[in-house]
């Protein structure tokens, strides 16, 4: 099973490394900053095999070089965003599969925040890096791409088993929490959450990775579908697309 080590970086940015014990292989994912990734591998006595980028943001890749030079890491990332990212070892595209040790991710490209931007889903270990596509209780701004795009992304994602952790570029959910709450207030589930969210929030406590069933029913921004949801912000028969264009909207003015 992947072992997960997730790195608080930049402020309000995770990275994180990922060990395959059997073959002691290890991948950084969307290093924004190279020396606490280095630091987290030395510590446990980890070299840095494979480094997996989501997306272009200097956010995402501004350690790529200082891990690069350090360990010799061969750097993944989205074929679309080759002229963008800078001593790309190996690009990938949607539906190929990216190995590390004796397990495996499949690329989805969920386009929308970026137009490259792809996840790295490891189906054995029920991990999904969904880099600035999805948020616990939020999603990321649309920067590159539409509304309709993001929805296609975001339902691809939706689409992934309920069990299915997913490990997102930011701790941003306080601040979603807030919106979808006022956005949504009827929904207990989403009630519930955010109470267990203020209380990790209070302790200094990470909120991800959040359950992907758990994402399904109280995040807005996958919810777009939901017919109640569309009467309530006064969209009801709309397409999903436009439903979801409206809470993006709501949520980029709050
Ligand atoms: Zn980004
Ligand atoms: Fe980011």
């Amino acid at each position: 099973m992947l072992e997960i080590v997730q790195v608080p970086i930049l402020g309000d940015n995770y990275a994180y490394l990922l060990h395959e014990p059997q073959q002691g292989t290890t991948a950084a994912v969307d290093p924004g900053e190279a020396a606490p990734l280095l630091a987290a591998a030395e510590a446990r006595g980890w070299g840095i095999d494979l480094i997996l980028l989501t997306h272009h943001h200097a956010d995402h890749i501004a350690g790529v070089a200082g891990i690069r030079e350090a360990t010799g890491a061969a750097v993944v990332a989205p074929l679309a965003d080759l002229g963008r990212i800078e001593n790309v070892d190996i690009a990938v595209a949607d539906g190929e599969t990216v190995h590390l040790g004796a397990t495996h991710a499949a690329v989805l490209e969920t386009p929308g925040h970026t137009s490259g931007h792809v996840a790295y889903w490891f189906m054995a270990d029920d991990a999904l890096f969904a880099g600035d596509t999805l948020f616990a209780l939020g999603c990321g701004r649309l920067f590159e791409g539409t509304a309709e795009q993001m929805w296609e992304s975001l339902s691809r994602l939706r689409a992934l088993p309920d069990e299915t952790r997913v490990f997102c570029g930011h701790e941003y959910t306080a601040g979603n929490a807030r919106f979808a709450r006022a956005l949504d207030p009827e929904n207990a589930a989403l009630a519930a959450r955010v109470e267990t969210i203020a209380r990790l929030v209070e302790a200094k406590q990470p909120t991800v990775p959040s359950l992907l069933g758990e994402e399904k029913t109280t995040n807005p921004f996958l919810r777009a579908d939901d017919p109640d949801l569309a009467a309530r912000l006064g969209l009801a028969g709309q397409p999903a697309a436009a439903v979801f264009a409206e809470i993006r909207r709501r949520k980029d003015v709050a």
